[in-house]
């Protein structure tokens, strides 16, 4: 099927065609005659890159060109949600209509929006603006839900399970187009969402799957390729597959390990590198530093310039794309990296290979072997498409009894079912009280109106959710986040707004009873009551921490909003979080950030995460505090927000206004007496760019700041979504 003749106006096609898209893929094909042009709903299910992103922009295309609504975009990740902004952006620029990428603060119906035709974002931010009622919801005509296999995930698939829902409630003629990996039960979804299943293997590189044993790589299809063994199979597989212009991604169960195999492959790499790739890579990991420097960015220069690189959560965002980028233009040989990156942005390698299938979970105390549908995504970033005849996804056997395991286990087994994972009383809590507040549930009748919309209501009897949804009501109404009057529901005005700001209703009621208790306190007890609430990821203990945690633990004990428990399954819990409030406590305490990677073992991209979701809950309980009448508690949790945005101590705040300056010149600038902004003001620029850091055309520019008045507000609260949760495993 050729692009021109496609349903879709001219100008698309002539513009389609301008990018090199002349005919579409079999996916594709199978798609528009399934009717998604025509307003059909469809589950796509097919592998990775084989052009399940162009179905929804032909389908975005017919919507916003033919003046049928708003198309909604969402996606399960920031990243991946500016990727496909990026894509719609280049595509709005030349048919004149307006895209929009909204993510982070929810705690806005973003009325801005309604002025664009396109409005791409995350299912969390997705679902935070139904709560606000956006008023231009009505005006949705076509939902992309990119990645909805995702539904079977224990915290966040409901929310996309109950967005959906509502979405339906408020707009039933609304077209769903829903775009996943492979997965076992596609007919489940299908019929949730009436739509019509398409299914496909096809990809546009060939993928061939295989088990590496002592020396050979048994592929799927029978072959059996040699391999020459210098060193250990991660080192003999890796040099191999970098063979003929070749390209290798690894993936390793925790940070760790990435950081390790990629040293241990560092030299090994080198020595295969040619004398211009040398000094390409060279000026490469300089840019690197430049963008950031730190302990860990060194040691990844250091790493790149030999032509590997480490990739995980724990690197800043920027750090990680400028690594992708390098990879995509064939400068980085070897990406070591860990599963987060499968889940990410679009980054094929010629070889794939899973150093771990065994990953330690914390929650149980074991080890256990990842799902079959992670393996398939890790696994289906194999094959370059403009460079690769094929890709390779390979995993590791130490024996023979464990190389007809992997075979059964992985290479030849299907992904797992997708199964609603609503039935939970803490996320009903959420997700009743949610829909209360919003109007999507005024009595039990609607609620169960609601719950006939979800996936659970397909898979499972309707009433087998009966008793949790009757305990997490009971929950809502007895915290007073929700009152029952004449058979009606209506939340509360604390209710309402813990809907809207997008705390769980335990997170609130932790965060509300803690500061009925104490009438003050200082950060580290504000600091440990937010840690101590759900919305917060903790920090994991690791060996030999116990010991200062406890002595810790003494010595701030008097200081702490919530009491410690002593019994021993919820130590280690307590002491996770204490660990986790004694970062922030640190990071306001002007304690470098150097320091504070090495002493909790945490990356750069963690501590912005905790420092996003800190900010968003202290936000929150300034908030409830308004609400609930704790005015002493006002000006401290304010004060503490903007200590933890800026990570400085409180003499500093004035001068962290200035927007850009960061806290380290902040520091520099207050030492050297300007303590005010009215001391910049009136400054000498030479005698500021005199001080270290500074420069001329810094102290030029701070200045110009202050007296133009370009300040932080302290307005702008965003929420680091929960997809950018702490790696549990490392
Ligand atoms: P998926 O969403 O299934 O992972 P993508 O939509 O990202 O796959 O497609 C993978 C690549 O294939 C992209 O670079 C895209 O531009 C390209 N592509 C998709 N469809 C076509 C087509 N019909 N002709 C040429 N290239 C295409």
């Amino acid at each position: 099927m050729i692009v021109s003749q496609l349903d879709i106006p001219d100008k698309a096609i002539a513009v389609l065609e301008s990018k090199g898209i002349r005919s579409l893929y079999p996916t594709q094909e199978q798609a528009i005659r399934a009717g998604v042009l025509e307003g059909a709903n469809i589950v796509l299910s097919s592998p990775t890159a084989s052009g399940k992103t162009l179905v929804a922009i032909l389908t975005i295309l017919k919507h916003v060109l033919e003046g049928k609504g708003i198309a909604l975009y969402l996606t399960p990740l920031r990243a991946l949600a500016a990727e496909k902004y990026d894509e719609l952006r280049d595509l709005a620029s030349s048919l004149g209509f307006k895209v929009a990428l909204t993510t982070g603060d929810y705690d806005s119906s973003d009325p801005w929006l309604e002025d664009y035709e396109v409005i791409v974002t995350t299912n969390e931010k997705a679902d935070s603006l139904i709560r606000h009622r956006a008023p231009w919801f009505s005006k949705v005509s076509l939902a992309i839900i990119d990645e909805v296999h995702l539904l079977g995930l224990d915290r966040r698939g409901p929310v996309l399970e109950m967005f959906i829902a509502r979405l339906k409630r408020l707009k039933r003629d609304v077209q769903i187009l829903a775009l996943s990996a492979t997965i076992r039960n596609i007919e489940d979804l299908a019929s949730w969402l009436k739509a019509k299943p398409v299914v496909s293997d096809w990809r546009p590189v060939r993928l061939k799957e295989g088990v590496y044993y002592d020396g050979c790589i048994y592929f799927d299809s029978g072959e059996v390729i040699e391999v020459k063994k210098i060193g250990d199979p991660l080192v003999d597989l890796t040099l191999n597959g970098l063979n003929n212009k070749g390209q290798v991604l690894i993936f390793a169960s925790t940070r760790a390990k990435a950081i390790n195999y990629a040293k241990r492959l560092a030299p090994r790499v080198y020595s295969t590198l040619k004398q211009n790739e040398k000094g390409a890579l060279i000026e490469s990991s300089r840019s690197l530093l430049k963008i950031e420097k730190n302990n860990i960015v060194e040691k990844l220069a250091n790493l790149l310039s030999m032509g590997v690189a480490f990739h995980h959560a724990g690197l800043s965002y920027s750090v990680r794309r400028y690594v992708e980028k390098l990879f995509k233009n064939n400068m980085i040989k070897v990406i070591v990296a860990t599963p987060t990156l499968a889940a990410g942005v679009n980054l094929p390698a010629r070889r794939v290979i899973l150093a771990d299938y065994r990953r330690f979970n914390v929650e149980i105390g074991r080890y256990e072997m990842i799902p079959v549908m992670e393996y398939k995504q890790m696994a289906g970033r194999a094959g370059r498409p403009q460079y690769d005849r094929y890709g390779e996804a390979i995993l590791i056997a130490k024996t023979a009894d464990e190389l007809e395991l992997l075979m059964e286990e992985y290479v030849n087994a299907i992904p797992e079912r997708i199964v609603s994972k609503l039935a939970s009383e803490p996320v009903l809590r959420g997700q009743l009280l949610a829909s209360i507040a919003s109007g999507f549930a005024g009595d039990e009748e609607d609620v169960i109106g609601l719950m006939k919309n979800t996936l659970f209501a397909t898979q499972f009897d309707i009433n087998s959710i009966s008793p949790i949804l009757k305990d997490a009501l009971e929950f809502l109404t007895s915290e007073e986040l929700v009152e029952k009057l004449n058979g009606k529901f209506r939340a509360t005005d604390v209710g309402k707004r813990v809907a809207e700001l997008y705390v769980t209703p335990q997170s609130a009621v932790t965060i509300i009873k803690g500061l009925v208790k104490k009438s003050k306190s200082s950060s580290i007890g504000y600091l440990h009551l937010i840690t101590s609430t759900p919305d917060m990821p903790k920090l994991y203990l690791r060996r030999g921490e116990r010991k200062n945690l406890l002595q810790l633990l003494y010595e701030v004990e008097d200081e702490l909003i919530i009491e410690p428990s002593y019994d021993p399954s919820e130590l280690e819990f307590f002491l996770a979080e204490l660990k986790t409030a004694m970062v922030l406590e640190d990071w306001i305490n002007e304690v470098t950030d150097d320091e504070i990677y090495e002493k909790y073992g945490i990356g750069p991209g963690d501590l912005y995460s905790l420092i996003q979701t800190a900010e968003w809950l202290l936000y929150s309980a300034y908030e409830l505090a308004k609400l609930k009448g704790l005015i002493h508690h006002l000006l401290p949790l304010l004060s503490l927000r903007k200590r933890v945005k800026h990570g400085v101590k409180e003499e500093l705040l004035e001068l962290a206004r200035i927007k850009g300056i960061g806290r380290v010149r902040a520091r520099i600038l207050f030492n050297a007496g300007f303590k005010r902004l009215e001391d910049i003001a009136k400054a000498e620029v030479s005698r500021l760019a005199s001080l270290p850091l500074i420069g001329s055309s810094l102290a030029k520019r701070l200045k110009e700041a202050v007296i133009e008045g370009e300040l932080d507000l302290g307005e702008e609260v965003e929420k680091e979504s929960s997809e950018v949760t702490l790696d549990k495993y490392f």
